[in-house]
């Protein structure tokens, strides 16, 4: 194997990494810490889009971990991006939260569900029987199918909640039509976020929990990869998988030396 150049860039994932069900893992806050007073370029990720950055950087203060605003990217912002770049000033119909709404806003967006360029699906709590009827007669009329995530469920303190994934799976039966899914493990969210903060997959690390995502677009993006296991990966299943990452951790705590 060939070897890698030293690490100058950080991509993290949030959840399972930083902190698991809202408590921080221990360790995060001193890796943040160090990689901000090493002024290397960095970015937490998260598929999940329905905060805003602001709003997510208030969520990670609250339990200690300070990331400023322009160091997080989330699949609404990625999203976002490639819809910028595929069709500049376009139209959607968004069935999503903040996180969704405000990111498309802010490329110049319009927010429609007069004939919009796309239907956009993010993560909300809120779904209701009429915005998916109505997103599901926008793509039968032509509208492209974008969706911010491939997540089937998430995370709660009380068992799975169905998330973007399971609701595009609805869509999708309802129209024929599969979306476009930004979000890990498409390697578009990892080289839309290295662009943003300047740095080259060649000398950049992901971590994440997760093989299925977060490894794989790591490894598709040509990034050096970190599984730890503080959160959705069990030892015993990551020789379930084709692919490796390049070191698998405990946690987080185990790659503040590393930067
Ligand atoms: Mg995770």
């Amino acid at each position: 194997m060939a070897e890698r150049k030293p690490i100058e860039s950080w991509l993290t994932d949030m959840d399972g990494v930083l902190m698991h069900e809202g408590i921080p893992v221990p360790g995060a806050d001193s890796f943040i810490k160090r990689l901000r007073e090493s002024g290397k370029p960095f970015l937490v990720l998260t598929n999940n889009s329905m905060y805003t950055p602001r709003d997510l950087h208030a969520r990670l203060a609250r339990i200690g971990l300070d990331v400023p605003v322009r160091n997080i990217w989330t699949s609404a912002l990625a999203t976002a991006q490639f819809l910028a770049d595929q069709r500049p000033n376009g139209t959607a119909y968004a069935i999503g939260e903040a996180g969704l709404t405000t990111a498309l806003h802010d490329i110049g967006y319009v927010l429609t569900d007069a004939d919009p360029d796309y239907v956009v699906l993010g993560e909300t709590r809120t779904y209701s029987f009429e915005a998916l009827t109505k997103a599901i007669r926008l793509i039968n009329n032509g509208a492209r199918f974008i969706a911010t995530n491939p997540d089937e469920t998430g995370p709660s303190a009380e068992g799975a909640l169905p998330a973007t994934g399971s609701v595009a799976a609805l869509i999708t039966k309802a129209t024929g039509r599969d979306p476009y899914f930004v979000g890990k493990p498409n390697p578009l969210m990892m080289r839309a976020g290295l662009d943003a903060i300047g740095a080259h997959s060649e000398t950049s690390a992901m971590i994440g929990d997760r093989m299925d995502t977060d490894v794989l677009a790591g490894l598709e993006a040509g990034m050096e990869t970190f599984l730890v296991l503080t959160g959705l990966t069990r030892p015993e299943e990551i020789d379930l998988h084709p692919f490796r990452p390049s070191r698998v951790v405990d946690s987080i705590a185990d790659l503040v030396e590393l930067v």
